[in-house]
């Protein structure tokens, strides 16, 4: 009963959601449907007992035509709409429906927090959610009508036949014996078919995948990945087919038993029935016979109708359910939070006794750091020592377990989260490229006439100015294929400078380069961040590297190991105290010494 409920609320809301974002194809759905069965039942039961009755009865012949000719002109109206709907109304709604749900969904997807899209059940369902979301919206609502109407022309029908004959009610039971338990069988066939598919399924999704993503494109033609992949294609092939035989033989037979149920017994018997009434005992009129032989026939399709509906409507319900756990979804750190105005300066921050989870493993252990404004600091530590953790904890994608985070001496937790994060400008090691153009890219907002100076400016500190320059179209020059034909692509290594241009052209006062620099090597890192540091000097700068060199010269080092501050200092006094900092930086040095001693 509790699944019934909940399928009844998701369907329910998804009327109301679909109301709200185009209510006009919410009315046309429901009249197309209510006319579709108003046409069966006036025609099976009015229409056609009332001209054989009348022929019977031998009315004049000009009042039998005046009825037809009425009839026909209604339904010929009736026609129209629905094309006219079909054609020009419903393509358009289908097109505002497209346009308000995605933005609902953008909204949403922007909102949630960043530890959503880490949560694999929460994701999965964000993902089934937005797939096809629109078509699967506007069918469920026309499902809903389907079933409403369907109910309602069901009754109708059976109050017709019964007035007419009450025993003929009796052959009704064949089509809904056959519908109700024939079809939960045939989809019960399905869904464990399905379900014995669905590993077959996702390795051949992931061949596919594979094949068409310029991801893989490069070691395909290297190596012999490909016939990997075919051998595991062929595999995945074999499974659906053997499947696939499986389930056919009991599912022929499910559905000639249900075709015999629904179609068979109703028609052949009631033929048979009225057959024997009219002609032989002579207790049914002609007419009657008509009405209740054309009324098998529309109370049939109409309770296959009505079936199909009502499976659909709990189908759908699954989907709807996916699609409100997403949007319902109450974020634990809104974007939209709206606290004290943070202002426009930074004098200090400070992390006390922070501590942070991902999920059960502790990576942030009662971390103690301050940020003086003004000051350049550097961030190091092996790969895994959290250094980006912290830097997400600042932007509160992710909100401390334990501890807590000043700025200005007050919890970051009581600002405006939009003006609190418009105070940093950082530039991310796993940064993206979009299909934008360069000036874009580096501005990410809509670019003003008066924008390019420091455009060009922030280029030319991340020292990307001149490739820039030899491009087709300059700074409009666009980046990446997806939009533009002639669109460019460029090196790891000057996408993220161009990562870099976007942290400096940005009106903030801390800045913070976590790692974008990875795709160099340790000469052009150093070389960039000395770039950087001697163009900021005088900023709040915060590096993040692994090659403790590259940083050495900022005002104040934190070397963090498992996630704690191991050790703090200025470059040389932490190198005279022969620490784990020393250890490292002599470590990579020596590295770097015998590379360049076999690249010799
Ligand atoms: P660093 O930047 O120093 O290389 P990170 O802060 O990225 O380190 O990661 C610190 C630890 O947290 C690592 O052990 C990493 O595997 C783990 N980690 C990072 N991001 C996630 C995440 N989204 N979910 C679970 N664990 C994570």
């Amino acid at each position: 009963m509790k699944k019934q409920k909940r399928v009844f609320r998701n369907n329910l809301y998804a009327l109301r959601l679909l109301w709200k974002i185009c209510p006009r194809q919410v009315i046309h759905k429901a009249a197309t449907r209510l006319l579709g069965y108003f046409e069966w039942l006036f025609y099976s039961a009015f229409f056609m007992r009332y001209v054989v009755h009348a022929l019977e009865t031998e009315q004049e012949f000009s009042s039998i035509m005046t009825f037809v000719a009425i009839t026909a002109t209604v339904f010929a109206l009736i026609t129209l709409y629905n094309s006219y709907v079909n054609g020009s109304v419903l393509p358009v709604c289908n097109v505002i429906v497209n346009k308000g749900l995605n933005r609902i969904l953008f909204r949403k997807s922007r909102q949630v927090e960043l530890a959503c899209f880490e949560d694999k059940e929460f994701y999965n369902k964000y993902t089934l959610a937005m797939e096809k979301a629109d078509e699967r919206l506007i069918e469920t609502v026309d499902v809903i009508w389907g079933v409403l109407f369907g109910v309602a022309a069901t009754i109708v029908s059976f109050c017709f036949m019964f007035e007419v004959d009450k025993y003929s009610v009796l052959f009704i039971i064949f089509p809904i014996i056959g519908n109700f338990v024939f079809n939960r069988k045939m989809s019960h066939i399905d869904f464990e078919r399905n379900k014995d598919m669905a590993p077959y399924n996702r390795k051949i999704a992931y061949v596919n995948r594979v094949m068409y993503m310029a991801d893989y494109a490069k070691e395909i033609r290297l190596t012999k990945a490909f016939s990997l992949m075919r051998r595991h294609y062929d595999e995945a092939i074999q499974g659906v087919i053997e499947v696939t035989k499986k389930y056919t033989k009991k599912a022929a037979v499910l559905h000639w038993l249900w075709a015999n149920f629904v179609f068979a017994f109703i028609f052949e018997g009631l033929l048979i029935y009225g057959a024997y009434r009219t002609l032989v005992s002579h207790s049914m009129s002609m007419s009657e016979l008509a009405v209740i032989t054309s009324m098998m026939v529309s109370s049939t399709w109409i309770l296959i109708g009505f079936t199909e509906s009502l499976m659909k409507a709990f189908k759908n319900g699954l989907f709807i359910d996916n699609l409100r756990t997403f949007l319902e979804y109450q974020e634990a750190i809104p974007e939209s939070y709206d606290g004290i105005n943070p202002g426009e300066e930074i004098q200090k921050i400070e992390f006390r006794n922070v501590s942070f989870s991902y999920k059960e493993e502790e990576v942030i252990r009662n971390l103690n750091l301050c940020f003086e404004a003004g000051k350049t600091y550097a961030l190091v530590g092996h790969n895994g020592a959290g250094k980006t953790t912290i830097v997400k904890l600042l932007m509160r994608f992710y909100d401390p377990s334990e501890g807590e985070i000043l700025l200005n001496g007050r919890n970051i937790k009581d600002y405006n989260l939009q003006q609190y994060r418009k105070l940093f400008a950082t530039a991310f090691q796993d940064h993206q490229m979009f299909s934008l153009s360069v000036m874009e890219n580096v501005l990410m907002r809509k670019a003003a006439p008066n924008d390019e100076k420091a455009v060009v400016d922030a280029l030319k500190m991340a020292g990307v100015y001149e490739k820039v320059l030899s491009l087709p179209e300059g700074i409009h020059t666009m980046l990446t294929r997806e939009f533009a034909e002639d669109g460019v692509v460029l090196s790891g290594g000057e996408y993220q400078k161009i990562i870099v241009a976007r942290a400096f052209v940005r009106q903030s006062p801390f800045k913070i380069f976590d790692e974008p620099s990875s795709a160099l090597d340790p000469i052009a890192e150093y070389e960039l961040f000395e770039q950087i540091l001697e163009s900021g000097r005088n900023k709040t700068m915060l590096f993040i590297s692994h090659r403790l060199s590259s940083v050495q010269n900022a005002d104040y080092v934190y070397m963090l190991e498992h996630g704690a501050v191991a050790e703090e200092g200025v470059h040389e006094e932490l190198m005279e105290k022969k620490g784990p900092y020393a250890e490292m930086y002599t470590k990579q040095a020596v590295n770097y010494l015998a590379r360049e001693e076999v690249g010799a």
